[in-house]
């Protein structure tokens, strides 16, 4: 399998896939039925299939800037108790994908998840001898402080939530290895995060730039590009979802203005583009 790769500047970006699918849209946004797809002509053949079904994927972005390496968000993990069968006791080669990459683990300085869902903390760890340990140990993992404690006090509420943080996230923090952040914080001179909330409490994003050009991984702001054309089409897994189709309108107008590259945390190859402005929406252009 060949990595996807972008360059911005001194930085580059590649993208190492744990999971592609495709599946009808209804089970993400509640207007994404196959008739509604295919009206949006544009998605198909990259982003949608001839009969409706969206594609997506779920990976790992990893940014090498000339002074750190950073991965951000970290897919479903292998060997994981999941409600959703499919993302139960993975057994994927995602780890030796990412080393065969030039990425082996304990190479990694930086671990940011945009979010604490479950497709985006699974490799913060590993189960070796019955224990969850960190899967990067040479990391600093950095997350929302508000998103942190959002999960760490509401997981109890549901079962589910609380398996992901205890085997996703307390052991990490446990080891000491996490940074509670502000939503806006400076990662390095290349990097930043931006706050896009509405998909969870302190969601963000992390812009990307160098040498006069700019990129943005999104995170879950927006989890298909058919949003583009539908800013208002929230997800079924947004916290607020008047706020994720602000944050969605509000953040499109500025990378079409900007021209800015737009990497997809779930979409599907060739994963970036630009976004440009259709009449009162916009559209994804690869
Ligand atoms: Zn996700």
């Amino acid at each position: 399998m060949s990595n996807l790769t972008w360059t911005i500047g001194d930085v580059r970006v590649t993208r190492i896939v744990e999971l592609e699918m495709a599946s009808g849209g209804t089970f993400l946004m509640a207007e994404a039925t196959p008739d509604a797809i295919r009206r949006i002509d544009w998605l198909a053949p990259h982003f949608a299939e001839a009969d409706g079904r969206l594609k997506m994927s779920i990976h790992a972005l990893v940014i090498e800037t000339p002074s750190k390496r950073i991965v951000v968000d970290t897919c479903i993990g292998n060997d994981k108790p999941r409600q959703i069968a499919a993302w139960a006791n993975m057994q994927t080669r995602f780890l030796e994908d990412m080393t065969a990459a030039g990425f082996p683990p304990e190479s990694i300085d930086v671990v940011l998840c945009t979010h604490l869902h479950v497709d985006h903390v699974g490799w913060n760890t590993r189960l070796v001898d019955g224990k969850w340990v960190p899967t990067f140990p040479n990391a600093r993992y950095l997350m929302g402080k508000a998103e942190f404690e959002y999960w760490r006090d509401e997981g109890d509420s549901e079962v589910s939530d609380a398996q992901i943080f205890a085997d996703s996230v307390q052991p990490v923090w446990d080891a000491g290895l996490v940074d509670l952040v502000a939503p806006d914080h400076q990662v390095c001179a290349e990097v930043r995060l931006v706050p896009t909330p509405g998909h969870t409490i302190d969601h963000v994003s992390v812009a990307i730039a160098s040498g006069g050009h700019a990129a943005i991984i999104t995170g879950d702001f927006v989890h298909h590009p058919c949003q583009m054309a539908h800013t208002g089409w929230a997800s079924h897994f947004d916290y607020d979802k008047g706020q994720s189709s602000a944050t969605r309108r509000r953040m499109f107008e500025d990378f079409a203005r900007d021209q800015t590259l737009v990497i997809g945390t779930h979409f599907a190859a060739p994963t970036a583009g630009r976004v440009i402005k259709d009449g009162e929406a916009f559209r994804f252009e690869v």
